[in-house]
C-alpha cells in the first residue's frame, strides 16, 4: 500500500525515532534489543499505510539474518503506538499503522477498489471540526476522517472497462 508519492512534507523533531523509543523503552524499564532497533529501522524507512502482515511480507524470513517472528512485530508494533512513534487505525476489519512522530495531523481518502490511502489536510475541515465542538462545550483532542470511495486511477480503469464491455 505504498504511496510516498502522495505523502505530506515530514516536520522536525528533535529525536530521532530511536532515540524516542529509547526513552519510551526506559520509562517502561524495558530494554533495547536488535529487533526492536531493526523494525524501527524498516518503519521508518518511508512513511506509509501497512498492516502487519504487510510488513511481515517486506521483512526478512525465517532462517534469514534479521528474522523477527510475527508475534514479536505484532507485541512491536503496538509498543511503537503506545510510545507515539505510530498510530493505528481499524479500516475494513484490518489495523492499519502510519508513521505518526515528526509528521503532520492529516486525514484520508480511502480507495475501496485498491485499498489505496490518499492524505489531505483542510484547513477549512479544521475549522468546521472546532466550531462544532466549540457549539457543544467539547474540547478537541484529534479526530480521524476516512472518505470511501473509488480512486481517480480505478474510477479511468473502470470506465474503460465498461467501454469495452460495450464494443
Ligand atoms: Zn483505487
Ligand atoms: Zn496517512
Amino acid at each position: 500500500m505504498s504511496n510516498s508519492s502522495e505523502s505530506l512534507e515530514p516536520l522536525r523533531v528533535s529525536l530521532s525515532p530511536q532515540e524516542r523509543f529509547e526513552e519510551y523503552l526506559q520509562t517502561r524499564g524495558l530494554r533495547q534489543t536488535n529487533q526492536r532497533k531493526f523494525l524501527i529501522e524498516a518503519v521508518f524507512e518511508e512513511h506509509d499505510h501497512f498492516d502487519a502482515d504487510e510488513l511481515i511480507d517486506r521483512l526478512p524470513r525465517r532462517g534469514e539474518q534479521n528474522y523477527v517472528s510475527s508475534a514479536t512485530v505484532y507485541r512491536t508494533l503496538r509498543e511503537f503506538v503506545d510510545a507515539g512513534l505510530l498510530k493505528s487505525f481499524q479500516l475494513d476489519g484490518r489495523t492499519v499503522y502510519e508513521l505518526d512522530y515528526g509528521y503532520p495531523q492529516h486525514d484520508h481518502l480511502y480507495c475501496t477498489a485498491c485499498r489505496k490511502l490518499i492524505e489531505f489536510q483542510s484547513d477549512a475541515l479544521m475549522s468546521i471540526r472546532d466550531q462544532v465542538a466549540t457549539e457543544k462545550g467539547f474540547r478537541v483532542s484529534g479526530h480521524r476522517m476516512i472518505i470511501q470511495g473509488i480512486c481517480s486511477n480505478c474510477g479511468k480503469q473502470r470506465r474503460k472497462k465498461r467501454k469495452q464491455d460495450l464494443v
